[in-house]
């Protein structure tokens, strides 16, 4: 097992991508906190994971993110792992269609929620003698995309951080390192082809645009999420990783 003794913290735990990797954190070994803002789901998810809490919270506020953190503490003694996955996206919004609000809540949580989870865990992932930490960007945080300005720019910011985060703190053997998915098959890309219209012609048009023709299951995503986690991936910090069926390589 990769994970074993480990205990991770994960948040956006609940749903997608989160929960796909909460699921083989445990398979490996880890004792797992999932963090999300909605606790009908949360608790849905722990029905599927052997021995994690939740922890009901908002990422984009701090006094909840050193709740969090500290709940995980008192749970299981240490913290080795942060993944920072919780994200939203508003669609169809350039520049002159986001409102401030919008703009303000896709950078609060897609962002400010990785500064605010981060402050609070390093001290424990430093007493716990080095750790990783893992943030969710996107393929669009390394590519433009058209309707998407405030989730691009915040994704941009994600992979950006990751590195600053890396350099600062590779000395104290804490690992910083994101990824950047392409579409992948959660409720976030369902919502989106609801919006399209027609669902079964969106899933044709979205699998299209990745070279592999199709997109991912959340399981995909969270191998490699795994492997940043654990020895594995023992000498890579700061990059930031596409895991995206070949979508940013042409
Ligand atoms: P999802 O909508 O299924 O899950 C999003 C999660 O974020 C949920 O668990 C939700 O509870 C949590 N969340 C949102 N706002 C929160 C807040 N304020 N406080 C606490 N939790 C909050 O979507 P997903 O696809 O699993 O997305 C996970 C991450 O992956 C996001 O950062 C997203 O931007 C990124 N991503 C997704 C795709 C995709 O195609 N699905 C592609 C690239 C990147």
């Amino acid at each position: 097992m990769k994970l074993e003794n480990k205990s991770a913290l994960i948040t956006g735990g609940n749903r997608g991508i989160g929960l796909a990797t909460a699921q083989l954190f445990e398979r490996e070994g880890a004792r797992v906190a999932i963090v999300g803002r909605d606790a009908a789901a949360g608790h849905a998810a722990l029905a599927t994971l052997r021995d994690a809490i939740f922890i009901q919270a908002d990422v984009a506020r701090a006094d909840d993110c050193q709740r969090a953190v500290t709940e995980t503490l008192c749970a299981f003694g240490r913290l080795d792992i942060l993944f920072n996955n919780a994200g939203i996206i508003l669609r169809n919004r350039n520049v002159e269609a986001t409102t401030e609000a919008e703009w303000d809540a896709t950078l609060d949580i897609n962002v400010k929620s990785i500064f605010l989870m981060s402050r609070a865990a390093l001290p424990q992932l430093r007493a716990a003698g080095g750790g990783a930490i893992i943030n969710t960007a996107s393929y669009v945080g390394l590519v433009g995309f058209p309707g998407l300005a405030a989730y691009a720019a915040s994704k941009g910011a994600v992979v950006n951080l990751t590195r600053a985060m890396a350099l600062d703190h590779a000395a104290e053997k804490i690992r910083v390192n994101c990824i950047c998915p392409g579409s992948v098959a959660t409720d976030m890309i369902h919502r989106a082809w609801e919006l399209y219209g027609d669902v079964t012609q969106a899933a044709q048009v979205w699998a299209a645009k990745h070279p592999l023709q199709r997109i991912a299951a959340p399981e995909e995503i969270a191998r490699v999420v795994l492997f940043l986690a654990s020895d594995d991936a023992s000498f890579i910090t700061g990059a930031a990783l596409p895991v995206d069926g070949g979508i940013t390589a042409g």
